[in-house]
Order: C-alpha cells, then structure tokens, then sequence
C-alpha cells in the first residue's frame, strides 16, 4: 500500500487523519507520507522512499532515530515491566539529571507531555501566588491546554486560527497576550509571564537582546513569576538549556520533548520552595498515572547521558554552517531565504525579496504567508528531504546528521529554489 491508501484508510478512522494537526499537509497542500521506520537522520516511508529528516519528532529526537543505545535501554526496560503506580528509580536518575544540568532547577515534576508541563507550571504558579493573571506572547505555543490555547503559533497559527473552539471566554479570561520581544508593564494581578525563551513555533524568532533580562526585572518588580517554556529549547539549546545560554534565571522551567527520548514525557520544576506547594506536600493538585514512566524516563537518561557540552558546540558550528549555506543556495537562485540561527536551533523564511529578521509573529506571518513555503516544502521532498509541513514551524538537525546529509540538503534547496522560482 502506497502513502496515498495509507492515508486514505487514516482519514476513514482519524480526523483528518493525523493525531496532531502539525503534521496534516493542510497549509502545504498534497498527501503526508506515512513513516514506517526511522534510523539517525533518515526517516523511511510505506513506499520505501527515504528523505534527510529535519522534523525529527518537532525537536523530540536530539539523537536522531532509533539511537542504538536508547533502543538497548529500551530493550532492557521493557522486559522489567512498563508501569507499576509506585515509585521507581528511573525517575530519581533522570530527575537527578536535568538537576544537576539546569542551575536554577531543584525539584521537578515528571508528566506526559509538554502541554502538561506547563498547564501544571501555570496552576503551581497561581496556587503559590495567590493571583489569576497570566501574561504570553502572541504566537508562542505552550500546548492545548484550554487557558493557553490563545494566540498559540505552530498548528494554530498554520492554520489561521486565533485560537480554538471549545474554549470558553472564561477559560482564557486570565491570560494576556502581549507581543512578543517587549517587556508588558505588570501590575500585582499577574501570577506568571509564561515564555518561550527563543521563540521556535511562530518559525524561529530570537529573543532581543535585554527581552528575557525584561520580564525577569519586571517580574520581579510586582511579585510575579517567570516561567520558561523549555519544551524545545531545554537541553537542545545547550547542555543546560536557556537559563544558561541567556544567564537569565527563571522561577519556573517546563520541558519535554528531549527529555523523554522519544517517548512521551514532560516535567516543570523550579525552587523547591515554590515545588512545595505541590500535591501532597502542599494544597496544588496535581497527578497522573503514567507520569515518570519507566521507559520514558529510562530513554531520557540514555539520551542526556550520552550529550556532552562539547557536542552542543559542535552541532552549534554545524548548523551554523548550513543555515549560512541555505541562505546561499537559495540566493543562487534568485531568491532570498533567511535562516535565523540561536545556538544550534535554525529558522527558515523565503521570499522573493529581501526583509528584515521577524522579532514577532506579526513580522514573521507576512513571510511566511507569502506563499512560496509549499511549493519549497514539495520540491525539496521531492528530492528525499523532509522539512516540517508548516512555515511556522522550525528544522531540527539532530546529532546525528552528518556534514555529508547537509551537504545533500544544500544542493537539493538550491535546485527546489530554482524550481519555484519559476512557478
Ligand atoms: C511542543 C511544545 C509544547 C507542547 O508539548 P506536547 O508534548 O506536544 O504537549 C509546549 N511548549 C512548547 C514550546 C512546545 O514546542
């Protein structure tokens, strides 16, 4: 069976036939392929085709697929036996990781997802202050959760939605949406400004410089808390993650993605003064089933104990070089591309003329509707590489690509500019 009756018999019994709207070809246009295995850089599809990954699981692969020792500690994990609603150790050992990694960070938390990271971060923050107001950015995304789905980016913003039906006017009467990159003048009614601290689901839109210093003084001036979404940017970013990439300390951090190895899983943690409101040490509610999962938390620590500083520097270089390179191949053939890069995270903006780097979705919506995204998107899958379908969405080079899958990328962005160029 080919992608197309793959994808046939999803739409009969999925709606839309994707589990998350990010991945549906709606805003590209054309038929997703269906993936049947994945191994480093590579992803392979039902019709035996293989393409260059930079979706890479929307960040979740920092090792790139199936990584031999995160499918050998799965091996072992499985056998042991896969939820147990009792303490186990593999959540002390990861826990213990991203402690000792992240400096600001005592305790932490695990749950299932990212979007439940930060719906728990959000609650903690309220319950410890006392307050009902939380301040975003417009076009961050922060999960579904119902209070925050305001204003969201990626899936939302692909789709041109402001939010979503079914959340109440009520439900999102307590959140702020203020532009991103300008610190909001609070009062003493915000319990939390919620942030991602490089902006990856609006495309990539780099914090100015003093932005995060900002809203940590501003925070800090009426008693309220700053929480880092770190989904993406947590141990992707760097070693550590945002906090000691900008030296701006949060009171809260959210991750997920990375941490769970590929399996699903997300935490939020802080100081251990404000995790003390939490269930049951403290009147904050919060629970769930599968939460700290052993193979989860098994596949986080395979991953993170294989990551060393150094190869954050290196993957930093690499993308480096192929961002510039993108920019290069796509000026060669007539068009302008901008390939915004914080660390080793990488945007992608095309147009037909030159304009300034986005600093807010505003900024980055008149690119990224300009229309040419699509017909990229479709020429470079073409050519076996495979970008996000979405231009609100950013590339993953996980460390497994090699300077040679760049290079292959490169020459295939130069002849897919081409190609539309003309179209
Ligand atoms: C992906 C993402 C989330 C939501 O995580 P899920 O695991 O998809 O629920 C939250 N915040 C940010 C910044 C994200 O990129």
């Amino acid at each position: 069976m080919n992608n197309a009756e793959w994808f046939e018999r999803a739409l009969a019994v999925i709606p839309g036939g994707v589990d998350s709207p990010v991945r549906s070809f709606r805003s590209v246009g054309g038929t997703p392929y269906t993936v049947v295995s994945g191994r480093g850089a590579y992803v392979d599809d039902v019709e035996g085709r293989q393409y260059i990954d930079f979706v890479q699981s929307y960040g979740a692969s920092l090792l790139g697929h199936a990584n031999p020792n995160v499918v050998a500690t799965l091996r072992e994990a499985v056998a042991l036996g896969t939820t147990f609603g009792a303490p186990t150790r593999g959540e002390v050992l990861l826990a213990e990781l991203l402690v000792s990694r992240v400096p600001g960070l005592e305790q932490v938390r695990f749950v299932s997802s990212g979007t439940e990271a930060v719906m728990s971060a959000v609650r903690l923050a309220r319950g410890a202050t006392g307050r009902d107001r939380v301040v975003k950015f417009d076009g961050c995304y922060h999960g579904h959760s119902d209070g925050l789905l305001v204003a969201g980016g990626s899936g939302i913003a692909q789709l041109g939605l402001p939010g979503s039906a079914g959340v109440t006017a009520g439900a999102v009467a307590d959140t702020v949406v203020a532009p991103y990159n300008v610190v909001p003048t609070l009062d003493d009614t915000v319990a939390a400004v919620l942030v991602e601290p490089v902006a990856a689901n609006m495309n990539l839109v780099a914090p100015r410089d003093g932005f995060l210093e900002g809203l940590r003084a501003e925070c800090d001036r009426v008693g309220a808390l700053l929480i880092f979404d770190e989904v993406i940017t947590g141990f992707r970013l760097s070693y550590g993650g945002a906090e000691p990439f900008f030296s701006v300390t949060p009171d809260l951090y959210c991750f997920g993605k990375v941490i769970g190895g590929g399996l699903p899983v997300g935490a939020f943690g802080g100081r251990r003064d404000l995790l003390a409101h939490l269930a049951p040490a403290g009147p904050v509610y919060q629970a769930g089933t599968l939460s700290g999962n052993p193979l989860a938390t098994a596949a986080g620590v395979a991953v993170l104990e294989q990551v060393r500083p150094v190869d954050y520097d290196e993957l930093t270089e690499r993308v480096d070089r192929f961002g510039r390179g993108i920019e290069e191949a796509v000026a060669s053939a007539g068009l302008f591309a901008l390939a915004p890069r914080v660390g080793p995270l990488l945007g992608l903006y095309l147009a037909r003329e030159p304009f300034e780097a986005p600093s807010n979705i505003a900024e980055a919506r008149t690119v990224c509707e300009n229309g040419l995204y699509g017909p990229f998107f479709h020429a470079l899958l073409d050519r076996g590489v495979a970008l996000a379908p979405g231009a609100y969405e950013i590339l993953f080079v996980s460390m497994a690509h090699r300077d040679g899958d760049l290079d292959r990328t490169l020459e295939a962005v130069a002849d897919a500019a081409a190609q539309i160029r003309g179209s």
